[in-house]
Order: C-alpha cells, then sequence, then structure tokens
C-alpha cells in the first residue's frame, strides 16, 4: 500500500495533523517513537480547554479523537532512514527495519534541548524549573525565584520572568554574559546578579529549595527559569535537504510546505516563534491542509 501521507512524530503537531488528514479520508500513518519534550511535566497550561491537562493524558485524547478516523495508523515506531523512492515516492525505514511507502511526508518531529551546565538539574526540570514562563510562570507566581542561564537570551528571559515575580535572582553559573548597561537595567528593578558557579541544587522531590554556589554561599529559592539550547530532534530534514533558519529550524511556508518537494513541517521543529501545544497543533492542521491540497490539486493537471 502507498500511504499519502507519512507523519513522522506525535506530539500536537502530528496528531492534529494526523487528525485533519483523517477527516479528508487520507490514508495516513504517524510514527511516534514517544519522547516528547515536555514528558518531565505533570501538567500542561495555556491550550484552551485543556489547561491543566498531563501530557499523558493530552496524547490519550488525541487518540482517541483520531481513532475516530480508519485511514489513519498510529505505529508507536522510530524513523531511522527516509529514502527518495521516485520522483513522486518516499520510502521511510523505522528502527525494526520495516519499510513503508508514501507520496508525502510531514516532519513533525520536535526539539531536543539542553539544559545549563548544573549538577542535578534534571531532578527539577519540569517540577520546580521550567523553561517558558507563560508556559509555568502562573505556577511559580510571586516566589523567590532563580532564572539560571548561560547564553545570550539571559536578560531577555529576566524582564519576562519580572512580570510573575519581583524576587528574581539571575544566575550565570560562571559566565559573564550580562553586558553592562543590562546589569543596570536588571538591577534597577531589584534583579539581583550572580555570576559565582553553582555546585549544586537541593530539594527534595524535585521541589527547589537552595542554590549552592562554588563560593559557598547559598540562596533560598523555590523555583525558577532555565533557558535552554534548542536543536533538532535528528538529522531527517536536513537529510532530505530540508534548509534550515539561522536559528536551525526547518524553514515552511503557510502550508507548512518545505523547499523539499512533497515534505512538510509542523510544529517546534520549525523553530519559528513561540514553542506551544496550541501553536503546533496549528502548525499540525496548516500542515494537513497543506498536503491535502497540493494532493487534490495533483489529480486536476
Ligand atoms: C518542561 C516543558 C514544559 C512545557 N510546558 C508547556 C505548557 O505548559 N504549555 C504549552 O503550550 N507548551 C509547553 N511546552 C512546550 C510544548 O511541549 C511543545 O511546544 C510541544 O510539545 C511541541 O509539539 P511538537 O508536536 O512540535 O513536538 P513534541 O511534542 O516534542 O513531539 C515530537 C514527537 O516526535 C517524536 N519523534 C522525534 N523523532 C522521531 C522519529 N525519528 N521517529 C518517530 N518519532 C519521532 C518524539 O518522540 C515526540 O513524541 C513545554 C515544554 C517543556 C520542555
Amino acid at each position: 500500500m502507498i500511504l499519502d501521507c507519512a507523519i513522522i512524530g506525535g506530539g500536537p503537531a502530528g496528531l492534529n495533523a494526523a487528525l485533519v488528514l483523517g477527516r479528508a479520508k487520507r490514508k495516513v500513518i504517524l510514527f511516534d517513537n514517544d519522547q516528547p519534550r515536555n514528558a518531565v511535566t505533570q501538567e500542561s497550561h495555556g491550550f484552551i480547554t485543556r489547561d491543566g491537562v498531563s501530557p499523558r493524558e493530552f496524547r490519550a485524547l488525541a487518540h482517541q479523537d483520531i481513532s475516530k478516523y480508519p485511514s489513519v495508523k498510529i505505529k508507536k515506531s522510530k524513523i531511522v532512514e527516509v529514502k527518495k523512492e521516485s520522483s513522486s515516492m518516499f520510502n521511510l525505514i523505522t528502527h525494526e527495519g520495516k519499510s513503508f511507502l508514501c507520496r508525502k511526508i510531514i516532519v513533525a518531529t520536535g526539539l531536543k534541548e539542553s539544559l545549563p551546565n548544573v549538577n542535578g538539574i534534571r531532578d527539577y526540570y519540569g517540577k520546580s524549573i521550567f523553561s517558558c514562563p507563560y508556559c509555568d510562570g502562573w505556577e511559580l507566581r510571586e516566589q523567590p525565584l532563580v532564572l539560571i542561564s548561560e547564553n545570550k537570551h539571559v536578560s531577555h528571559m529576566a524582564k519576562v520572568i519580572y512580570q510573575w515575580s519581583k524576587d528574581l535572582v539571575v544566575c550565570t553559573n560562571g559566565n559573564k554574559i550580562i553586558p553592562e548597561t543590562e546589569q543596570q537595567l536588571l538591577k534597577r528593578k531589584g534583579i539581583r546578579i550572580k555570576e559565582e558557579r553553582i555546585i549544586h541544587l537541593r530539594g527534595s522531590d524535585g521541589k527547589l529549595e537552595k542554590v549552592v554556589f562554588e563560593d559557598g554561599t547559598e540562596m533560598e529559592r523555590t523555583g525558577g527559569f532555565v533557558t535552554t539550547e534548542l536543536g533538532q530532534f535528528n538529522d531527517l530534514a536536513s537529510a532530505l535537504g530540508c534548509k534550515m533558519s539561522k536559528n536551525g529550524g526547518i524553514i515552511a511556508d503557510d502550508l507548512g510546505r518545505t523547499n523539499v518537494q512533497d515534505v512538510y513541517a509542523a510544529g517546534d521543529t520549525s523553530l519559528s516563534g513561540p514553542s506551544q501545544l496550541i501553536i503546533s497543533a496549528a502548525q499540525g492542521v496548516r500542515a494537513a491542509m497543506g498536503v491535502n491540497f497540493d494532493l487534490t490539486m495533483a489529480e486536476f493537471k
């Protein structure tokens, strides 16, 4: 069987694309190896009607919706290679060595992120330390917070977090990354800056209590944020020849079309703006419409 479309990635982008293509009676398989970036969190926020939903429940509800459409299958599998089989067909290979032929591909593989280089930070990430104040700022509002950042986004992020808590300490973990003028702007608002290296974080069950510095000082904090470094989850898109933006996202038009014929991109993987469930889902809808539109128009040629 030749699929109309293969979707790689089963986060909100891929799932919503599958829903729209299923409703358009397209033959689709969605491949997902179940490693979503937000798996570390207990609750997701800001998606209207789903505020506070857990990532697991979100996916389960999406699978339920999609199960109504018989032309869509979801396969728990990792795509390890995509080969161009002919001018109008791709061959997708799974990690088990199975192969699937399709006419169109939607890449919805999300992002990989690296956290600041602080001992044990993963124990707190998603529980009391987060990366997006729009996602988790409300839960941390008015608390004594820390921002741990080792990159150029540090002072921008500090200003954004200030909306949720004025009790903020910015830690650069041994890096001198905040220019003097920016330091003055932050300090004028009472935001403190510590450039000493962090030795470790202290707390229990993921709940931050203290930040401990190399110079022996400690600071009580109940939560905070980090700035992360983001990159593609894998090199499938670049192997296909997709052009990347300067921040490493797949470049796509308003209907998700990339520069490679029959390859579309949706969600975080295009790194084109705020990284949010609802935005990824919307991009999945757009890419699905792009796929369906292009398949339909090809029939009228
Ligand atoms: C800690 C944290 C908290 C967050 N909280 C919120 C929040 O409260 N509200 C909000 O709106 N957003 C939140 N986000 C952001 C949100 O999780 C992302 O914007 C969203 O998940 C992106 O959706 P996506 O479909 O593009 O990618 P993802 O959800 O990351 O899904 C991509 C999927 O593709 C799969 N995949 C990758 N490569 C392959 C392959 N080769 N073969 C098969 N499958 C593959 C992955 O396993 C994954 O399941 C949070 C993010 C983080 C890190």
